[in-house]
């Protein structure tokens, strides 16, 4: 099985034997009951992770276009001057402007040059203000309503502290969310020291809230790609303090730590990564032989991708262009260009407030669901001068090129929902005969020497966490299975996790579904003996094959 994503492509290779294999250890999980979720323990918690086949990573081979490129781009030395002022592509992303009340409108002063002290006199982060910090605990009060089952975990777990002793060096979006997952984590019993994964998604408050707290953050949104190095070697290396924890999206960070402190990366227990670029980096990594760690890939759980990317892209497609542009959706004409979960997620809600949705798409299978699902599949050069509104998700490059955008009628809206700004040719827009004139924040008109224009959504960085938030909710999923792979890889006994990359056994996955089912007051049919005997199960799950597609 072969699936291209972004530029490299992924070959899964799941042996019929690995399957049958998980399906046998079904049977120790007799004693959990992932239904009832409020009675289990970590104790039961860690019988999910032993009772998997665990010396059988899920192999993937992958090739990847850019080997040895990653590497070549770091900078020898640490330090202000010294660090590069490249940025990987996930780094570059924009995300989030839209959520953030502390922009860095009054103060230009680098939060490098302040020096700042929390109320427990401490000055171990690096953040925009530490005076905001009240208005970010609000920010994260108001995310804590919606991340209930996170929540719950910390609750349930916080006793036993499963963390305790664990040093986390993270590196993600800080955001009102992930300072649930982080001030989890340590409850849990963790010390963590964090970082931003994007230079601009940083909500301010946040960061200075939890640095108030105690959590060494080195962020702020509007940090240079200086910064965004120096912050990621502040958060490593540090006197007295050693990680043995990472949790990273995008993988900048443990390619920091893997290139320039070797000794201490050795010394990592387990990386966990979320993102589909840092994991495709670990792959790269254990294909050379070089990766010395467990790494566990989340980006590939059920929980995460059938959720954050068809989920969150449905609910917060319309956002994202709403708060752009002001387009009324209905009779519009749009083009999705790709109908994976991020495409399905957005066809689904322009189709519900009444848009016209065609859809591109290279695979027939994908091209046959949106078939089924009432689109016209097409090439986009048939309806180029007659949409509205053109929205890519592929997770490819020049999908939308400059002849296309060329072709484009006027007033069109151009989008990207995928994760690099590699989708649409923008670079080739900035010529001379153009254009640019900036409308808001996120938003330009690019103008052709006969008048005709085309609005363009955050530069063709991706358009739901540029110019609006996302939901919460969904977030805590991923957060939950994040902060699940982080126990589970720090407690895991010797020789249950080789070095190579890991995915979440299925149980696992089943197990985050469950806590985040009281939300909604959802109750689960729970099999009869004889009905589990017929299908073959055990009645605790897990309830379907790792080939399962769902
Ligand atoms: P996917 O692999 O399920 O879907 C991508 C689809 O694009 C595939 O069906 C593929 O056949 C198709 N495709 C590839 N090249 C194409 C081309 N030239 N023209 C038309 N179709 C083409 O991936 P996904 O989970 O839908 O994710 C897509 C992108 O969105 C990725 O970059 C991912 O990282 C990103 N993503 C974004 C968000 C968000 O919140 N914006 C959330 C999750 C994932």
């Amino acid at each position: 099985m072969s699936e291209p994503v972004g530029e490299a492509k992924l070959e899964v290779k799941q042996a019929s034997k690995e399957v049958k294999e998980s399906e046998n250890v079904a049977e120790k999980y007799s004693a959990m009951t992932v239904s009832k979720n409020s009675e289990i323990t970590m104790g039961e918690l860690s019988t999910v992770f032993s009772a998997v086949p665990t010396h059988k990573p899920v192999k993937k081979q992958i090739q990847f276009v850019e080997d040895k490129q990653e590497f070549s781009r770091f900078p020898t030395k640490a330090g202000r001057r010294s660090l590069s002022r490249s940025i990987s592509q996930s780094s570059t992303d924009s995300y989030s402007s839209a959520a953030s009340y502390t922009d860095s409108s009054d103060d230009e002063t680098s939060p490098r040059d302040k020096t700042q002290v929390n109320s427990k006199g401490s000055s171990d982060f690096c953040v925009k203000n530490i005076k905001q910090a009240e208005f970010g605990r609000r920010e994260i009060e108001i995310a804590e309503q919606d991340m209930s089952a996170l929540i719950s975990l910390r609750k349930r777990a916080q006793s036993e502290k499963p963390l305790a002793g664990a040093k986390i060096v993270g590196c993600t979006h800080i955001t009102a969310q992930t300072a649930v997952l982080i001030e989890t984590l340590v409850a849990l019993g963790a010390q963590c020291r964090w970082t931003a994964c994007n230079i601009y998604s940083t909500q301010n408050e946040v960061a200075a809230a939890l640095s108030e707290t105690g959590v060494a953050v080195f962020a702020w949104k509007g940090e240079s790609e200086d910064d965004f190095w120096w912050c990621i070697d502040h958060c490593i290396n540090t006197e007295g303090w050693q990680p043995n924890m990472i949790l990273d999206d995008g993988g900048d960070l443990t390619h920091w730590m893997y290139k320039k402190y070797p000794n201490v990366f050795k010394k990592i227990r387990g990386i966990v990564e979320e993102s589909v670029t840092g994991v495709h980096r670990l792959y790269q990594l254990s294909k050379a032989g070089k990766l010395c760690v467990p790494a566990m890939n989340v980006n590939d759980s059920v929980t995460k991708q059938k959720f954050d990317n068809l989920y969150c892209c449905r609910e917060s497609i319309l956002d994202g262009l709403k708060r752009t542009t002001d387009v009324m959706f209905g009779g519009k004409q749009v083009v999705v260009c790709g109908y994976g979960e991020v495409g399905k997620g957005c066809c689904a809600a322009l189709k519900a407030l009444g848009a016209i949705v065609y859809v591109t798409e290279i695979d027939p299978i994908c091209a046959l669901q949106a078939c089924m699902d009432g689109f016209r599949v097409v090439k986009l050069n048939e309806v180029i001068r007659q949409v509205d509104v053109i929205i890519t998700c592929t997770g490819n490059k020049n999908v939308v090129t400059r002849d296309q955008l060329d072709r484009m009628k006027n007033g069109c809206i151009v989008c990207n929902m995928g994760h690099s700004n590699t989708e649409i040719d923008v670079a080739s827009l900035r010529t001379p005969e153009l254009t640019w004139e900036r409308v808001r924040s996120q938003v330009d008109h690019v103008i052709w020497p006969d008048g005709k224009r085309i609005i363009l959504l955050a530069e063709g960085r991706l358009l739901n966490l540029s110019c609006s938030t996302v939901p919460t909710f969904v977030l805590s999923i991923t957060a939950t299975t994040q902060a699940l792979a982080l126990i589970e890889l720090y407690n895991a006994p010797e020789g249950r996790y080789k070095q190579d990359v890991y995915l979440l056994p299925k149980k696992m996955d089943e197990y985050v579904a469950s806590l985040h089912l009281a939300t909604f007051d959802a109750h689960l049919t729970e099999l009869s003996d004889e009905q589990a005997k017929y299908l073959g199960l055990n009645k605790n799950g897990p309830f379907k094959p790792n080939y399962y597609r769902y």
